[in-house]
């Protein structure tokens, strides 16, 4: 992969896919509907640490579900891959991230989490007795993952926590089930701010390009989570990253994904890259329409999907 390949399949993931206007913004939480639909920008950071931008890096976004990846990493990281299995569960859900029916279904049991029960597990599971060592634990990985201090965005952390109750009923379901690990309402509160955190295509591109390179962050060189941890963290990336559309995801690029419906999407190739579109409306399934395609297209243009033998 070439420095000037790797520009022009940016290029032109950027040229083809910068009018597609399919696709709305989010609007359960009342502050994305108001995020400009026409931001879209591109990242891509190799395993050496090379960094690629195209189009709008410097708006910032709510990362939204794709926080789920970091804080499952961090749990991983703490209590090994065989927590993760028994108090949450690893297989797809096949419903959509946030249904209770995927909880009811199997009594709290086989909750991924990628998806919004199996997440706000994984925040009850993250170590702290309270929730300000939660929060204090899921922030440092985030910023670890990224390279750099991330802010909460308070307008969305105040928009979606005045305004979750399907969440804490979720919370509360599982806690009824014996699948919640702290108190709900506190676990709600602390996943909902990890959701809140503000990133550009950039910081999602370097944290796509830590998992991407085994954990070890190429721009800082930080060993955040081990080799173990991120073969584990791919495979849910893989089954579960896209929701009820993961399987047409990984049919099409290969590469592990992981989306939010604040507009932000990342893949991870092993072994070469990282990469990350923000484009804020979503498809039927909570996906970015445009950074679905423009992923598609560089992944496809630089011929490194994994399953791909050269
Ligand atoms: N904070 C959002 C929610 O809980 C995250 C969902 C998402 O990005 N899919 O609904």
């Amino acid at each position: 992969m070439s420095k000037a390949s790797i520009e022009s399949a940016m290029d032109k993931a950027y040229t083809n896919n910068k009018d597609v206007k399919e696709g709305k913004n989010a609007d359960y939480i009342k502050e994305l509907a108001a995020v400009d639909p026409n931001i879209f920008g591109i990242a891509l950071v190799t395993t050496d640490g090379q960094v690629y931008t195209k189009g709008d890096i410097s708006s910032r976004v709510s990362i939204q579900s794709i926080s789920k990846v970091f804080t499952l990493a961090r749990i991983i990281e703490e209590l090994g891959p065989k927590a993760i299995m028994d108090k949450i569960g690893v297989d797809a859900t096949g419903l959509r991230f946030n249904s209770i029916v995927a909880v009811e279904e199997h009594k709290g049991k086989e909750i991924n989490p990628l998806v919004n029960p199996g997440a706000i597990a994984a925040v009850s599971l993250i170590s702290g007795t309270d929730s300000a060592t939660k929060w204090r634990h899921i922030r440092e990985i985030h910023d670890e993952f990224a390279g750099e201090r991330l802010e909460v965005n308070m307008p969305v952390y105040i928009s979606e926590a005045g305004d979750n109750l399907r969440n804490q009923a979720i919370a509360h379901l599982l806690l009824a089930y014996g699948r919640m690990y702290f108190d709900p309402v506190q676990s709600t509160d602390v996943y909902t701010k990890q959701c809140a955190l503000n990133v550009n295509a950039k910081d999602l591109a370097v944290m796509a390009a830590t998992l991407a390179n085994g954990g070890k962050n190429p721009v800082t060189k930080k060993v955040v989570v081990s080799p173990s941890t991120t073969a584990s963290t791919l495979a849910v990336m893989a089954t579960a990253g896209l929701y009820d559309d993961s399987g047409q995801w990984l049919y099409i690029v290969g590469c592990p994904g992981k989306s939010g419906v604040g507009g932000g999407l990342i893949a991870v190739c092993p072994g070469k890259f990282g990469i990350a579109a923000i484009a804020p409306p979503l498809d039927d399934a909570g996906n970015s329409v445009k950074a679905q395609k423009a992923i598609a297209d560089v992944v496809n243009a630089l011929r490194a999907n994994p399953y791909m033998i050269q």
